[in-house]
């Protein structure tokens, strides 16, 4: 019984974050859905402090960019120790991706969290100044993701945006399994609009195809809503899914494959 036990606690969705600031954790995650999953144990959070790793007198983190500029940059070493402590008191350090929350990183997408959720939970890494410096990067693997083209003043934030995407994705914490699977980005497509009481808002009806009881016609009529919004305000997604269409659609009939 204590073996078992053991293997599920190794076993749930676990994330490390590291950061100068671990007092803003759990933060938002700590409410609703994502909230209650922490606190019954459905996935773990650990924020570590960056600068415990730190070795001077002064505890410092960053320094000047070697070759002038403005602003700071965080060290090397103290970030390198820093996830090395935070691998050393970890049971999936090995399998686990390293995430640097970066600017110039490649954009975090649906299917990245979908990955994410399927692993053991990531180690996150918080930039904050001007940055990191390279070269720890490069000696720990980190990968680069990006929550956007804006640059905000931390990691922290960004951190809190991929965990929350994933949690939402973990067994028992949303309500129903379902209301994941159809919406924005599933299949490459935004989500159709969504109405709910009242039957009449302002004088606008709900569209009356939705109360006709008619699941086949609803469903088609969600769906050409959905490429209608994708064309029309993510020509890049609808472009992506011409050229690769999405796991779901139907192969043509009388392929000759095999
Ligand atoms: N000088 C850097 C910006 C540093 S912003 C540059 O021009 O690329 C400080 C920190 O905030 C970064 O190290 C990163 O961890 C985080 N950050 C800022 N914008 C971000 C974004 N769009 N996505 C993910 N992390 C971001």
């Amino acid at each position: 019984m204590a073996a078992e036990t053991k293997v599920s606690e190794t076993k749930i969705w676990r994330t490390t974050v590291l950061t100068l600031f671990p007092e803003m954790f759990p933060g938002p995650l700590g409410v609703s859905l994502a909230g209650r999953a922490l606190a019954s144990g459905l996935w773990a959070l650990e924020a570590r402090d960056i600068r415990n790793s730190a070795t001077d007198r002064h505890r410092s983190v960053d320094d000047t960019p070697a070759g002038g500029g403005p602003g700071m940059v965080l060290r090397a070493d103290v970030l390198a120790a820093a996830i090395d402590a935070a691998d050393g008191a970890s049971a999936s350090s090995k399998d686990r991706p390293r995430l640097l929350m970066s600017p110039r990183g490649r954009p975090l997408t649906q299917s990245r969290v979908e990955q994410l959720a399927a692993g053991p939970g990531p180690l996150i890494v918080c930039g904050r100044f001007e940055g990191i410096d390279q070269r720890v990067i490069e000696a720990r693997g980190l990968e680069e993701v990006s929550i956007g083209d804006y640059v905000l003043s931390g990691g922290e934030i960004a951190a809190m945006a991929v965990i929350d995407a994933c949690v939402r994705l973990l067994p028992g914490v949303m309500g129903k399994p379902a209301s994941g699977a159809e919406e924005s980005f599933s299949e490459g497509l935004l989500e159709y609009p969504q109405f709910t009481r009242p039957q009449e808002f302002e004088g606008r009806p709900i569209p009356e195809i939705l109360l006709s009881g008619d699941h086949a016609k609803i469903a088609a009529w969600r769906r050409a809503e959905a490429e209608a919004l994708t064309r029309a305000w993510r020509p890049d997604l609808w472009a992506a899914r011409q050229v690769r269409p999405g796991p779901r659609q139907n192969r043509p009939k009388n392929t000759t494959e095999g």
